[in-house]
């Protein structure tokens, strides 16, 4: 079941409150009190009380929230229930790291294809999948991929997005600096660790 009209910003802080409920699931708790979660979130009770009211998620008074219950709500409401499948295009180093990572699934998430240019990749196997010819990214098309990973150098990054369009992918979290254009069915999320660290230096102390 999809949600409709929910505030881009309480989406954005869905995640935030699945990573909160997973590790309160991982220490065995079954039940979190508003105000226990809100700290942990270091958010305020209200807030979180209104992002979750979108979705008909009530705690019950004096008990809270049932943990493996809401995590289950948010996980439908982002569409994650549905185990999306995502393909990553480029592996080098950065593609390589985020295969290791072992976030995506605990929030239902595969990384189910990779491909590449290069042809000492191609054919090489990481974890069970096997590195395909990014000549072939069409091939995606039917394969209920939803969802795009690119991680090529940027000059690349808009043919790439495209391909992965054409094939069906509606989503792309692309780490590429490079601002795609896309159409406005699809959504993209760009991830610029180094343009973060240049803005993060703004708020260092400054020498006097
Ligand atoms: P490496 O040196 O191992 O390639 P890297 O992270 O320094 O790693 P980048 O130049 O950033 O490499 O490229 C990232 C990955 O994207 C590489 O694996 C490269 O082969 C691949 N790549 C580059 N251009 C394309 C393209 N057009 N389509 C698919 N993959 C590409």
């Amino acid at each position: 079941m999809r949600y409709h009209k929910i505030p881009d910003e309480t989406i954005k802080r869905l995640p935030r409150y699945m990573r909160a409920l997973l590790l309160l699931i991982k220490e065995g708790r079954e039940t979190v009190s508003s105000g226990k979660f809100a700290e942990l979130l270091r958010a305020n009770p209200p807030q979180i009380r209104k992002d979750l009211s979108y979705f008909g998620a009530f705690g019950t008074p004096g008990v809270g929230y049932d943990t493996k219950r809401l995590f289950g709500q948010i996980q439908a409401i982002l569409g994650l229930d549905s185990t999306p499948k995502a393909a990553l295009v480029g592996l080098g180093n950065l593609g390589t790291a985020l295969l290791k990572y072992p976030g995506f699934k605990a929030y239902g998430m595969h990384i189910t294809a990779i491909f590449d240019s290069n042809p000492e990749k191609i054919g090489e196997t990481v974890g069970d999948i096997k590195v395909e010819n990014v000549l072939e990214l069409s091939t995606l098309k039917g394969r209920n991929m939803s969802l795009g990973i690119i991680t090529v150098p940027a000059p690349a990054a808009q043919e790439i997005a495209d391909q992965l369009i054409a094939a069906g992918v509606n989503g792309i979290l692309n780490f590429a600096p490079y601002y795609l254009k896309v159409p406005e069915h699809v959504k993209v999320i760009t991830i610029d660790i180094a343009m973060e660290l240049a803005r993060l230096t703004y708020y260092l102390p400054t020498k006097t």
